[in-house]
């Protein structure tokens, strides 16, 4: 076991505090499996030092400073940025298989599970169920593969722009090949499926692994609120979600929040956690209020704001008065 491990990436503050918490609910439930952060030369000290409290292994991963392939990659493609350091993973070759995560992603159970899966498993993207969704994947190491994966990249690019483009484009025969590669959707639900199959989420939902904070809103773009446990930071109807976004939450200021503390010391850092009564006026800052016309064209985009105005709640209010 000790050379199998799961692995994130985190570019940024942001992204860094998503893999914290995805850290420590992979430890609450008792992974036997190693722990690695491949995070970018942006991350800032107080954030490596809780990273490496986690993790067992917290490696800086610079494309821009690197003198590898990746690096000429890079100058060729300057738009595929965080997509050339995804990609890292593959170099991790003192373990021979790995499950990557995406920084946005909360485990609920344990999930150890899915190395008896070969390289490459996903699950479906719920977008476009043909392509895999590279929030979450099974894979082997392979300097071999990395090489061949950065020669894709330059060569064909990434049909959306990102990792899930490219990783799609190279593993091109996934959605028909060998049907054991296809990890059940309940190892990478999306908060997307909800609303778009509600009698199948209220079936299955309840035996979600792992959840995909999937989307322009992640959740820690919020405020929360840890007495009340209430999300703040956007329109009430929030409180009201399925729990996953309190679930993070919870964990977030009952785990982590101490341990940046601790780090940051006298310096002040903005924890998200906001004590006392929700601030309407804040939450409207964050959420702006858009026209119906724009609120269309957010969902045709498939960019609705289901934590607020197109929350469950919302939805189901309004189908029931068609209803009725
Ligand atoms: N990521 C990162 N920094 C960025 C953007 C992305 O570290 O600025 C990493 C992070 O692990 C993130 C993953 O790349 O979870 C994929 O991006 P994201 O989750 O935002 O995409 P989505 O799942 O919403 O399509
Ligand atoms: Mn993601």
């Amino acid at each position: 076991m000790a050379d199998q491990a799961f692995v994130t990436l985190a570019t940024n503050d942001s992204y860094a505090r998503g893999a914290m918490v995805l850290g420590k609910s992979l430890r609450n439930h008792n992974t036997s499996r190693k722990l690695v952060a491949l995070i970018g030369p942006q991350v800032s000290e107080p954030c490596q030092s809780v990273l490496k409290r986690i993790y067992d292994e917290v490696r800086m991963v610079d494309v821009l400073d690197s003198g590898d392939t990746a690096h000429l990659a890079m100058m060729k493609r300057p738009d595929l940025g965080v997509t050339f350091t995804k990609l890292h993973c593959w170099t991790l070759t003192h373990y021979s298989k790995c499950v990557f995560m995406d920084a946005d992603t909360l485990v609920l159970s344990n999930i150890d599970e899915l190395f008896d899966r070969e390289e490459l498993s996903a699950a479906p993207d719920p977008g476009w169920p043909d392509c895999f969704n590279s929030g979450v994947f099974v894979f082997c190491p392979s300097m071999e593969t990395y090489g061949k994966l950065l020669q894709y990249c330059t060569e064909h690019g990434s049909f959306d722009g990102g990792d899930q483009g490219v990783l799609n484009g190279f593993f091109s025969n996934w959605a028909t090949a060998d049907i054991s590669k296809h990890l059940p959707f309940i190892y990478n639900l999306s908060s997307i499926a909800i609303y778009t199959y509600l009698p199948a989420f209220k079936q299955y939902g309840g035996n979600a692994k792992v959840v995909h904070f999937l989307g322009k809103t992640k959740p820690w773009s919020y405020t929360f609120d840890p007495k009340a446990k209430r999300i703040t930071g956007s329109t009430h109807e929030a409180t009201a979600h399925p729990t996953f976004l309190l679930d993070w939450w919870s964990l977030f200021s009952s785990a982590v929040v101490p341990m940046l503390q601790e780090q940051y010391g006298d310096q002040p850092f903005h924890s998200g956690c906001v004590e006392g009564e929700s601030f309407p006026s804040h939450a409207q800052a964050l959420q702006p209020q858009l026209s119906s016309e724009e609120r269309k064209e957010k969902w045709e985009q498939g960019q609705a704001d289901y934590m607020g105005m197109d929350s469950f709640d919302n939805i189901k209010r309004k189908l029931d008065t068609f209803l009725k």
